[in-house]
């Protein structure tokens, strides 16, 4: 059953509206259900003796855990965590829905939401070696579903003289079983074999290419006392001081573009600087989005489109409609998630690419 923390946040949210105006799922389907404070409200029932049904269940994946909720609460509550709680209790009761199933049945068998036997195969890291000061931790999305952007990485820091490792088969953070299934005692398991297996190659740095995974690392690594001993840096960071340091010689690109903010990067992280500051040094011109930095309108992510592709497609043309209202056509991601959601459906005349991508085009 639920922790008194979920059930004392649920029960903060369920007379509450005040962050509706951000929820990038109940702004698109426009049903109240799908705001934080309709799970709080589903939750307290849950605590007042209602019975847990598949129909409360499903909603509770009708959410991308993207913080706009949290971050923008001004008395501190967190509806991520009744929200993760009620996804573990749903799956224990077995009344997740179908389509939710399919996809934890892929994580419990292979530790990534593909089902992937082997997340590197469409990866070449011939050359790369597996142990060493600074690792590349890539992730299960750039490593399977955007590998363009793991390739752009791995050269960037070639052309940068950073020599670098990845580490051979590299496990799975934990960062969206988490999400999936809550933190249970699978996703802690997780996250000790991947920070076990950090410590084994020797790392001193490790470059977190996805920032949910960095997020996972630094927040509930921690929290879990299984920290790897290597300092984490989000990718964006890292590469960012590469620019600063002249480490990365750039040629300027010209044009105009708009930054997507990453939930896990702006809010959780409280990083948003790295990327503009990329962003400038490539030449380019951003002009902001109305939601932009830690108030930016989540795209979706990486695991909603795998669970439930109809919603994804809907909060990602959510996020096309906010670069539609500014002088911009092309939006720079920087998370692979986000990049392999928006650019699974374009409209025309506009186009998104990645910070990793431009950094790759304009450094020799
Ligand atoms: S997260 Fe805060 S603002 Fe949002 S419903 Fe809960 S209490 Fe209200
Ligand atoms: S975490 Fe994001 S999607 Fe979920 S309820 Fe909060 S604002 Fe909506």
């Amino acid at each position: 059953m639920f922790t008194e923390i979920a059930y004392k946040n649920a029960d903060a949210c369920r007379f509450c509206w005040m962050c509706r105006h951000l929820c990038p799922i109940s702004n698109k389907t426009g049903n109240e259900v799908n705001s934080a404070r309709a799970k709080g409200l589903l939750v307290s029932m849950v605590k007042r003796g209602f019975d847990f049904d598949p129909s409360m269940a499903k909603v509770m994946w009708e959410c991308c855990l993207c913080g706009a909720c949290t971050n923008n609460c001004a008395t501190g509550y967190e509806p991520r965590s009744y929200i993760r709680e009620a996804r573990s209790e749903a799956i224990v009761k077995g009344i997740a829905p179908m389509n939710v199933m399919a996809v934890v049945d892929k994580m419990l068998d292979t530790s990534n939401m593909y089902g992937a036997a082997n997340l590197q195969e469409k990866l070449d890291l011939s050359g790369v070696p597996t142990c060493g000061k600074i690792l590349l931790y890539i992730g299960e999305v750039a490593s399977y579903e955007v590998p363009e952007l793991a390739a752009a990485a791995m050269r960037i820091l070639r052309k940068a003289g950073v020599d670098f490792a990845v580490l051979k088969n590299e496990p799975t953070s934990g960062a969206y079983m988490g999400d999936m299934i809550g933190f249970v005692d699978e996703v802690r398991q997780q996250a000790l074999t991947t920070s076990k297996a950090i410590d084994a190659s020797g790392a001193e740095i490790v470059i977190a290419l996805d920032p949910m995974d960095a997020r996972i690392m630094k927040h509930e690594y921690a929290e879990w006392n299984c920290a790897p001993k290597a300092t984490v840096l989000t990718a964006t960071n890292y590469f960012a001081s590469l620019v600063a340091s002249g480490t990365l010689k750039l040629t300027k690109l010209k044009g105009i573009v708009s930054i997507h903010d990453a939930g896990a990067l702006s809010r959780d992280l409280d990083e948003t600087a790295p990327i503009r500051a990329i962003v400038s040094a490539l030449g380019l011109d951003n002009h902001e989005m109305y939601r932009h930095n830690d108030l930016s309108m989540s795209c979706g992510g990486a695991l909603l489109k795998q669970y439930d592709p109809a919603l994804a497609a809907l909060t990602c043309e959510g996020r096309w409609y906010d670069v539609e209202r500014i002088d911009s056509n092309c939006i720079v991601t920087e998370a692979p998630g986000s990049y392999a959601v928006l650019s699974s459906k374009v409209p025309e005349g506009y186009e998104v690419t990645d910070y990793l991508l431009l950094l790759d085009k304009a450094s020799n």
